[in-house]
């Protein structure tokens, strides 16, 4: 499955309640395997507690039995007449032709008793001080120690295992009684130990089931049901340091057994039933693996059917979150995902997409408020300039003149205070010039009024041509113009104004106008800023009337100023 980007594959949901669902599988899995074990453990050591002291038991019984069946058989031939009779005629104090004949007899008779009873390695006669007498069958070297116990045992028969250098056996021994009454000597049985594997119970225990026979010196018989072997023991069970109670443990070889020992006094043995543990506790490790694999199954089968339904009830949340980073992103043209399932997960999912639908109408609305907003601010800002346009042309227009398209007089007011500011303040020159047409009622009356506004059109043209930018030409009214002249003395404007005076009196402004008829002229006076407005104009005007009175076509300055044409 693939995990959505940023999430760590170990901490995803699925993940995390997999884990949950497999560690709580697992542990009550444990926790019943372990009850489980501990039951079969219980009922298998009761089993085993009953079994082995029955077999240890019948093992007793079936011993003594037989060990009964040797001592009477042992009977039989001690208690006949040829060895009670001829044991005597073998001891050293005999004569010589006795003794022969005695030695025939009793070996004789000791040659049948070996035939008669089955089972018998061999006969042998011993003197009560121990020294052999006669022997019959496989002879083997007898030590000193085991003639002892022999002799010793006389009045109580017990068996005595021993080492015949071949393989090991059982010594039975039944004292020789003369007629007498005196003990002559000691008959002893030499029994392989191979036949006690037809005499112990084995056939109750499992396959690798054994009885031991231990006597003190550590020779023991082991008898299984495939056999069996005799041999010195290394160290004893441990289950003979806890007599009568069932105990499990590891041998020196490494095998694990389960033991149960009884000593068995009546021979100086002990006996000793076991089985390995693996066998005796095989339905137990049977059921553990049966369990645990069961157990592991269902651990893995429910670790994987949660995996699964977390991974399904995730996998709309993935969605639904790539779609969240895709919008998120920017990205276009994002598609939500479908999830109709009625869980939490389903409203989440169609509330998200209401949620959407909503914000992007909501968006789309706005785009289009803000369209529309945007045309409208363009309108007004085309608007605003055709209106500041229009208030340029009107400002234009207010302040012009409009047949001279020469500035008007209120234009011609505002500068001159202006520039009269200006001169006060950083001390410039600044000079004023009043033009009057001459006698130009005679050309209105000559050539109409609108041959008269052709005139005053013509000569406002020539005197702009004349004038410097920074200079205010002006219509003051009527057939009179002003001119104002910043940073300009006397000299400077009665220059300009000569320069006006005969640029007009030059120019033609009627057509066809004959060579003897009158020029068209101006007057013209010139004033200079001495710290008065009124003073200025009034100067001005006073110098022009004297330029009228003076013969007209001429430039006058006011008074007081010196004189520069
Ligand atoms: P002078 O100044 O030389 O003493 O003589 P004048 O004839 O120019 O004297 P006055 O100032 O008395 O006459 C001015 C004339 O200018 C009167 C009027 O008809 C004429 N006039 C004033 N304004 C206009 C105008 O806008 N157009 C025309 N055609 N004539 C005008
Ligand atoms: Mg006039
Ligand atoms: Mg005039």
């Amino acid at each position: 499955m693939a995990t959505a980007e940023g999430v760590n594959p170990f901490r995803s949901l699925p993940a995390r309640i997999s884990l949950l669902v497999f560690g709580a599988t697992l542990i009550t899995s444990l926790f019943v395997t372990w009850i489980s074990v501990q039951e079969v453990d219980g009922f298998l050591r009761g089993k085993i507690e009953l079994k082995f002291p029955e077999v240890a038991d019948t093992a007793n019984i079936s011993l003594n039995r037989w060990f009964d069946q040797q001592v009477l058989n042992l009977g039989v031939l001690a208690g006949s007449d040829v060895l009670r009779g001829n044991v005597d005629g073998l001891l050293p104090d005999a004569a010589e032709t006795k003794g022969r004949q005695a030695a025939r007899d009793v070996g004789g008779y000791l040659t049948y008793g070996l035939e008669r009873f089955d089972h018998l390695d061999g006969l042998f006669v011993l003197r009560p001080d121990g020294e052999t007498l006669a022997w019959v069958g496989s002879e083997f070297p007898l030590e000193q120690d085991v003639r002892k116990r022999l002799t010793a045992s006389r009045s109580e028969p017990k068996p005595i295992l021993i080492d015949t250098g071949d393989s090991f056996a059982q010594i039975v021994s039944l004292t020789i009684q003369a007629a007498d009454g005196r003990d002559v000597g000691l008959l002893s049985a030499v029994i392989p130990l191979s036949v006690l594997a037809e005499v112990l119970p084995v056939s109750r225990l499992g396959d690798t089931g054994r009885i031991l026979l231990i006597d003190e010196a550590g020779v023991y018989v082991a008898v299984g049901k495939h056999g069996h072997d005799v041999g010195l023991l290394a160290v004893h069970p441990r289950s003979a340091e806890r007599p009568h109670t069932v105990i499990d443990y590891e041998k020196a070889s490494g095998e694990r057994v389960v033991s149960y020992a009884v000593p068995l006094s009546q021979y100086d043995l002990t006996l000793a039933v076991e089985e390995r543990y693996t066998e005796a506790f095989a339905p137990l490790l049977a059921a553990f693996r049966r369990v645990v694999s069961i157990n592991l199954a269902v651990v893995f089968l429910f670790g994987m059917l949660a995996f699964r339904v977390a991974a399904t009830m995730v996998r709309p949340i993935e969605a639904l979150s790539d779609a969240t980073r895709r919008i998120a992103e920017d990205e276009a043209e994002v598609e939500l995902p479908e999830h109709e399932a009625p869980d939490e997960v389903g409203v989440l999912t169609r509330t998200f997409s209401l949620m959407w639908s909503r914000l992007t109408s909501n968006a789309l609305d706005l785009e289009r408020s803000q369209a529309e907003t945007e045309k409208a601010v363009q309108q007004m800002r085309e608007k605003n300039a055709e209106l500041q346009r229009a208030n340029e042309v009107l400002e234009q227009l207010s302040i012009t003149d409009g047949l001279t398209k020469l500035h008007n007089h209120r234009y011609f007011q505002e500068q001159l205070r202006r520039e009269i500011r200006r001169a006060d303040r950083v001390e410039d020159p600044l000079a004023l010039v009043l033009i009057d047409i001459d006698h130009f009622k005679k050309w209105n009356d000559e050539f109409g009024h609108a041959g008269g506004d052709e005139i005053l059109r013509g000569i406002a043209q020539v005197m702009n041509g004349l004038v410097r930018e920074t200079d205010i030409l002006a219509r003051y009214g009527g057939e009179e113009f002003t001119l104002v002249l910043p940073k300009t003395d006397v000299e400077g404007a009665v220059h300009l104004a000569e320069k006006i005076r005969s640029g007009v009196a030059e120019a033609e402004f009627v057509e066809d106008l004959p060579a003897d008829h009158m020029p068209l002229t101006v007057s013209i006076g010139v004033n200079v800023y001495g710290g008065d407005q009124r003073d200025l104009f009034e100067g001005a005007d006073r110098a022009l009337y004297r330029a009228k009175d003076s013969g007209r076509d001429c430039v006058m300055v006011a008074e007081g100023l010196p004189e520069t044409v």
